[in-house]
């Protein structure tokens, strides 16, 4: 299996990457952000008890995201490989990943960090702002999710640097010219 984390701050591109990836190596994407939303539109439980903790930039506890990712990947016993975008945002998170692909007989097969400034960021999410209606993009929101990225999400990148897996890849300039990046680097762990 091809199982990739594509990793980043709000704002860096994953979702548009992940789209991209998703086409070329026809893999199964798995974005908690998307399954949060989708759980607070269709008006869930589950939605309705991550709705705030989501409209104000916070993370959503570890026990509910891994078990609403765990669900999702037992939906897909066929896939070829998954990408997942937005998770692991935590260590526990990561190793939480970790154990349940080994119970799989399969595991990470590597890491893609978007390297993208704060201000860059800043920039893009107040342009998508204008096009997207998600609650947490205001200014306020991003803020809190910014911290919440350098508070708690950074320190997954060490987590995987230490097993060898994570490459940065730079995620300013042409969307094209970064997915090229991306995939000369995955198609090295393809091997
Ligand atoms: P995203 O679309 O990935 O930016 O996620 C939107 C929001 O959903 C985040 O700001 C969090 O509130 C929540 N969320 C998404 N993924 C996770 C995760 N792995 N752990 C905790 N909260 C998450």
């Amino acid at each position: 299996m091809l199982n990739l984390v594509l990793f980043g701050p709000p704002g860096a591109g994953k979702g548009t990457q992940s789209q991209k990836l998703i086409d070329h190596y026809q893999l199964v994407h798995i974005s908690t952000g998307d399954l949060f939303r989708a759980h607070i539109g269709n008006q869930t439980e589950l939605g309705q008890r991550v709705s705030k903790l989501i409209a104000d930039g916070e993370l959503v506890p570890d026990s509910v995201t891994i078990a609403m990712l765990e669900e999702e990947i037992g939906k897909h016993p066929q896939a070829k490989g998954f990408i997942f975008d937005g998770f692991p945002r935590t260590v526990a998170q990561a190793e939480a990943l970790d154990k349940f692909l080994e119970s799989k007989q399969t595991g990470i097969t590597g890491v893609v960090a978007l390297d993208v400034t704060e201000e860059e960021l800043t920039t893009r999410i107040a342009k998508r702002k204008a096009i997207s209606n998600r609650a947490d993009d205001d200014a306020e929101k991003l803020k809190k999710r910014i911290e919440e990225y350098f508070g708690k999400t950074v320190h997954v990148l060490p987590y995987y640097e230490q097993q060898g897996k994570l490459t940065k890849v730079n995620g300013i300039g042409d969307i094209e010219v970064i997915f090229d990046a991306i995939k000369s680097v995955v198609d090295t762990w393809k091997q």
